[in-house]
Order: C-alpha cells, then sequence, then structure tokens
C-alpha cells in the first residue's frame, strides 16, 4: 500500500472538516501497522480509504502497485473480495444467519466449493473456539464471541491485507491476547495487517506505529521487539 498527499474532507451542514491532511506512507507486503491517536485523529477515515469503502477528496492510494482510489465501485469491490479482510469494532455481522453462515459466506462469493467452504469454516471455528455456538445467531452469543466471529470471518479467505478497528476493543485481556496472537500467525504467513488501537497492549504486536494527530501522521516508530 502506498498513499501520496491523500486527503480527505467531510461537508456537513455548510462545514467542512479535513480529516485526512496530505497523508503519505507505504506499507510493504507482510508488515504490521498500528495506526494510532486521539479521537476525531482520522483513524477510522484512513481505514475506510485503505479498505476501499470510501474515496478520497484528493490524492493516490495505490494497492498491490495499482492505483485503486479512483477505481469504479465495482472493481473496488472486487479488490475488497479478493484481498482485503475487515475486523470492526461494530462487528458487521449478519444477524440473519448463524455464526457458521456469517463466517461462510466471503467463501461463497469466492465461489469456493461447499466441501472446502465446510472444512475452512469448521477449521478456523475450532481454533478461535467458536465452533460450538456453529448453529447460533449472532444476538444469542456474547459480544467477545462475537468479536470472534468477525474475526473468523475476515480471515478464512486468506487475505493479503487485514485492516482491523480496535480488534481487542470488546475483549477481556486473555480473549483479546488471544486475538492478538492469531493476528500476529497470520502476520507471519505473510499477510499484511493495519489495525486502528487506543491500546499498546495491542500495539505492541505490531513492528510499525503510524500516530496521527489532527489528520495528519506527527510519528512513526518501529518496534525494536521483532
Ligand atoms: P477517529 O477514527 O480517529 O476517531 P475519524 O476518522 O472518525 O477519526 O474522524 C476524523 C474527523 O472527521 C473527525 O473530526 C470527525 O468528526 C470527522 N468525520 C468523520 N466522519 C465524518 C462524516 N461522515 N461526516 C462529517 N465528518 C466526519
Ligand atoms: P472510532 O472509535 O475509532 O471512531 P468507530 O466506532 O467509528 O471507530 O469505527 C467504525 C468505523 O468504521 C466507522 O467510521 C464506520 O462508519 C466504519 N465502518 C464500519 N464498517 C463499515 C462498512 N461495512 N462500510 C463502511 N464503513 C464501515
Amino acid at each position: 500500500i502506498r498513499t501520496v498527499e491523500l486527503c480527505k474532507s467531510y461537508t456537513n451542514f455548510d462545514v467542512d472538516t479535513l480529516a485526512l491532511n496530505h497523508i503519505n506512507f507505504s506499507i510493504d507486503e507482510g508488515e504490521f501497522v498500528s495506526i494510532m491517536g486521539p479521537s476525531g485523529c482520522g483513524k477510522s477515515t484512513l481505514l475506510n480509504l485503505l479498505g476501499l469503502l470510501d474515496t478520497p477528496s484528493s490524492g493516490e492510494i495505490y494497492f498491490m502497485g495499482k492505483e485503486v482510489s479512483k477505481a469504479s465501485s465495482r472493481k473496488r469491490a472486487q479488490l475488497r473480495r479478493e484481498h482485503i479482510g475487515f475486523v470492526f469494532q461494530n462487528f458487521n455481522l449478519i444477524d440473519e444467519l448463524t455464526v457458521f453462515e456469517n463466517i461462510e459466506l466471503p467463501l461463497l462469493y469466492q465461489r469456493i466449493s461447499p466441501s472446502e467452504r465446510k472444512r475452512r469454516v469448521d477449521r478456523i471455528m475450532e481454533r478461535l473456539q467458536i465452533a460450538h455456538k456453529r448453529d447460533f445467531f449472532p444476538a444469542q452469543i456474547s459480544g467477545g464471541q462475537q468479536q470472534r466471529v468477525a474475526v473468523a470471518r475476515a480471515v478464512v479467505t486468506r487475505p493479503k491485507l487485514i485492516l482491523a478497528d480496535e480488534p481487542t476493543g470488546n475483549l477481556d485481556s486473555t480473549r483479546g491476547r488471544e486475538v492478538m496472537e492469531m493476528l500476529v500467525q497470520l502476520n507471519e504467513l505473510g499477510t499484511s495487517i493495519v489495525m486502528v488501537t487506543h491500546s499498546n497492549a495491542a500495539s505492541d504486536y505490531s513492528n510499525r506505529v503510524i500516530h496521527l494527530f489532527d489528520g495528519q501522521i506527527v510519528t512513526e516508530n518501529l518496534m525494536k521487539n521483532q
């Protein structure tokens, strides 16, 4: 991923907010990067742009060598489906689908065969200790379990890039550590990860921290422990 002079502004009731102000950085394949900063500094906006969920006001985003910010919404949807896994704070689980079906969904979009879908979903449910909830609906399981379903759904396609917004936000420290250790394992297998977090315990697992303030990058730290 590379951004060049990336800007995003929102206009509401004639008031302009410059949420991202000329952001330049690159993230290499296989990196694990945390984005930190106070509330309102632009973290979610940046994650939405990197996830091709939204388009910048100006500037460029390169993904796997191609400029993608001006791609059609169909093309962006295709890139998301094939290469990006999302773990958002509010989960975005589908209420009418069971745990199994929620995790299976991205594999359906990729037209993976039923037997292979079952194999992959079963395996990730085992690893995240949610297999016993496979036929439950999201409203019937705890917040921590919903979080693990969201993580399972994000990683079941083995995406090149995982975008995570506070992936440990709703978890106790043990479950939080399990989710982070799983992200580390995926990262070691070659998946790039960009994570927004307020938690130093979470950012300690990454190998680089980008600090945002008022829509600008203020510092970048390389972690020495990894
Ligand atoms: P963070 O994720 O760091 O809390 P956000 O990216 O959500 O920050 O927000 C950055 C700035 O953009 C804030 O000032 C916020 O109020 C503003 N903002 C975010 N989304 C919208 C929107 N849809 N409309 C107007 N302003 C927005
Ligand atoms: P923060 O506490 O950092 O502000 P939020 O609770 O706002 O974080 O994080 C969720 C963000 O991700 C919101 O800006 C929300 O609009 C966005 N988001 C989550 N899921 C989706 C989605 N499927 N499509 C578009 N935006 C999404």
